[in-house]
């Protein structure tokens, strides 16, 4: 039996928005508890400050941070701006995702890829890794998903995953050959390989040009006002997520204007 797919209809929309902004709640958990090796499930969400109960009326998407002032009820200590932006980005990005989709693989695997690629951009931001908790189910579920796809195949979705892993893993041991010192790590191939199951190999290409020139102009300026040198080095993963959800969302329209440069 197949549940035939009605996009953007406001019933979908709603339930996009709604379950993407708790979704968003569970990611601040991910990015909080992942890099200190916690478990993500238990205990239930505590201040870190004082360690009182969250409880469940403090815990609603955005509006219990609006309510509260961004601060926690028992010990006023401040509660990250974090918090309600990643809910906000999670529930924002989901209802587009509902927009752009044309089947449910692709509804599902755009909410997935938009939610991994805010938590690796929230992790990567502030403790310089990509967990292989996150990319790795991630590069199996695009794999999985390719097969109830009507838009992707399962080869393009192997293809993606291989010129993702594999060109980022060739560009990191040539930059580490010339530049003499490490540019990107393993997390980062990885990432992008989870990106190419997702994306396919335009796609692939598409995150990796957009990050690079993000990274790229954020590097020049950081040079310019001489924060930093030659030798900074940038997470990476936070462009890449960048370039990942704006090659999810403008990757088709972007190579078409491409194409038609050449075949006007
Ligand atoms: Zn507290």
């Amino acid at each position: 039996m197949t549940i035939p797919f009605v996009s953007q209809g406001p019933f979908l929309l709603i339930v996009a928005g709604v379950f993407g902004l708790t979704v968003g709640s569970f990611l601040n958990v991910l990015v909080h508890r992942l890099p200190r090796g916690e478990s993500v499930v238990s205990p239930p969400s505590h201040c870190p400050s004082c360690g009182a109960p969250v409880r469940p009326i403090d815990n609603v998407p955005v509006l219990s941070w609006l309510l509260l002032r961004g601060r926690c009820r028992v010990c006023r200590a401040p509660i990250s701006l974090r918090y309600p932006s990643l809910e906000l980005a999670n529930g924002v990005l989901w209802v587009f995702v509902a927009l752009r989709a044309r089947d449910w693989a692709e509804l599902f695997g755009g909410a997935f890829l938009c939610s991994a690629c805010l938590a690796l951009l929230a992790i990567d931001a502030e403790f310089q890794i990509l967990p292989d908790r996150i990319t790795l189910p991630g590069l199996v579920i695009g794999l999985v998903l390719s097969f109830f796809s009507t838009t992707r195949s399962p080869v393009s979705a192997l293809a993606g995953a291989a010129v993702g892993a594999g060109g980022l893993y060739l560009v990191a041991f040539a930059y580490e050959r010339i530049a003499g010192h490490e540019g990107m790590g393993l997390g980062d191939v990885k990432m992008l390989g989870m990106i190419g199951s997702f994306l396919g190999p335009s796609g692939v290409l598409v995150t990796v040009l957009l990050s690079s020139v993000a990274g790229s102009v954020v590097g020049l300026v950081l040079i310019a006002l001489a924060k930093g040198d030659r030798r900074t080095r940038l997470p990476f993963g936070v462009f890449l997520s960048l370039g990942a959800v704006s090659a999810f969302f403008f990757g088709d329209a972007l190579m078409g204007k491409y194409r038609s440069l050449w075949n006007p």
